[in-house]
């Protein structure tokens, strides 16, 4: 039972304060309640992004709230007290640690702790601790980390460069690329261009007045960048004496460098493919441009040859070492993004991750999705990439479901939002 003078108590200091400063918070208020520890810091720290997309989630009751608190906060409101409701608030009262916790009914939640004061703390709307209490439902649950993708092979163009075959493949696959980045903007979706030497070093042969007349007189790298938002990274097999720092160069020497992205790479070492993505701990030169230093930082699409059997991973973390590859090293400086399966279904199958409790709203999975360079150009590719991709990741945004974001934008909103922790999910 409530002590008839502890209910007068609770409500003239509920009064009081609602006297003082309506509906708002007193400047009061706002110190107790942020020198009044673990229950403010866990109100603003708590996700808050199911405010901010369409699918809401369902409000908490008072009843929810107090019963979690009950759980959560056991020192402050021990055991399981009577819900009483008085003057337009809804509270418990905790006899043995002498507390109140009250929800008004403009959704305000307040505290009293008697042993050590008798004003009463205003904490936060009840709507901020709707996915601590609720944390797998689905609003609740953080959006899939998701990345569109093209990777531009060192065989394109075809054909030697300098040929008139390699000039007009290279104008072909200029019109493509165009057409691709124009559907994702459509959409106001990024799309991430990661291309190899040979593509980077036919646009410095081709793009010429001429050429750039189209593109308001830019090459295509900086027309895609600058004009239709596309993000590019450096993609690089190693081969034909080209390395990841000289294809990171020539962005550079087109106007679209700065990328730390490491655009693929054949992650195992036992195989003769291995990467070596470990070198990229310092900055590494060029091969066939060696006053060019680069540092890769952000490893994607960590592949197999073929990509025949490549890892089924998702999340990010700092690869410990080759054969500890999957291992988080806090102190690593070199970054991995999982791709998962590299489709739309697998979003779906991450989500549902969140919902089953096997991870929390602190760890962030990732996916990403390979829109092939031969889908581009076939013969109604770009309507199936809408139809297959774009449409589909456009619904699941909608509801929450999936963030497009691109790999760097990504690994800062890791270490933002994530706090940089260390998630992996590999099946
Ligand atoms: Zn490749």
């Amino acid at each position: 039972m409530v002590g008839q003078s502890m209910v007068k108590l609770i409500e003239a200091g509920l009064l009081i304060l609602l006297a003082a400063c309506g509906a708002g918070v007193s400047p009061e208020g706002e110190r107790l309640a942020s020198d009044n520890g673990p229950l403010k810091a866990v109100a603003s720290n708590a996700p808050k992004r199911a405010l901010s997309v369409q699918a809401v989630a369902q409000a908490i009751t008072p009843d929810m709230l107090m019963d979690w608190a009950e759980g959560a906060f056991a020192d402050l409101f021990p055991g399981h007290s009577q819900t009483t409701s008085s003057q337009g608030f809804v509270y418990r009262y905790y006899p043995s640690a002498s507390s109140f916790i009250a929800v008004k009914s403009d959704g305000g939640v307040y505290v009293l702790f008697l042993n050590t004061s008798d004003q009463v703390k205003y904490v936060a709307p009840i709507a901020d601790f709707t996915c601590l209490v609720t944390p797998t439902a689905f609003a609740c649950r953080p959006p899939i980390y998701t990345v569109i993708f093209t990777h531009i092979e060192d065989t394109t163009p075809t054909g030697t460069l300098g040929t008139s075959q390699a000039r007009s493949n290279y104008l072909l696959w200029r019109d493509r690329l165009i057409q691709m980045a124009n559907l994702t903007r459509r959409y106001n979706m990024t799309w991430v261009l990661q291309p190899d030497w040979k593509f980077l070093e036919a646009a410095r042969l081709y793009e010429d007045g001429a050429t750039m007349a189209s593109t308001g007189g830019v090459n295509l790298l900086r027309y895609l960048r600058d004009s239709l938002g596309v993000i590019i990274d450096p993609h690089s097999h190693e081969g034909s004496g080209y390395n990841y720092p000289d294809v990171a160069y020539l962005l550079e020497q087109l106007g679209v460098g700065g990328s730390t992205v490491i655009g693929g790479h054949v992650w195992d070492p036992s195989l003769p493919q291995f990467a070596h993505w470990e070198r990229f701990r310092v900055p590494v030169a060029g091969e066939k441009y060696p006053s060019a230093l680069w540092r890769g930082e952000l490893l994607m699409g960590s592949g197999t040859p073929g990509h025949t059997n490549d890892p089924i991973v998702s999340g990010m973390w700092r690869p410990k070492d080759p054969y500890n590859y999957f291992v988080d090293d806090p102190l690593g400086n070199i970054s991995a993004v999982g791709a998962y399966k590299s489709d739309v279904g697998g979003i779906t199958t991450l989500r549902g991750l969140y919902e089953a409790g096997r991870f929390d709203a602190t760890c962030m999975l990732t996916n990403t999705i390979h829109v092939f360079p031969s889908t581009i150009s076939s013969a109604g590719g770009l309507a199936t990439v809408e139809r297959d991709v774009v449409l589909p990741l456009q619904s699941l945004r909608a509801s929450g479901q999936v963030e497009i974001t691109n790999f760097t934008a990504l690994a800062a909103t890791w270490k933002s939002r994530f706090g940089g922790k260390a998630c992996v999910y590999q099946e």
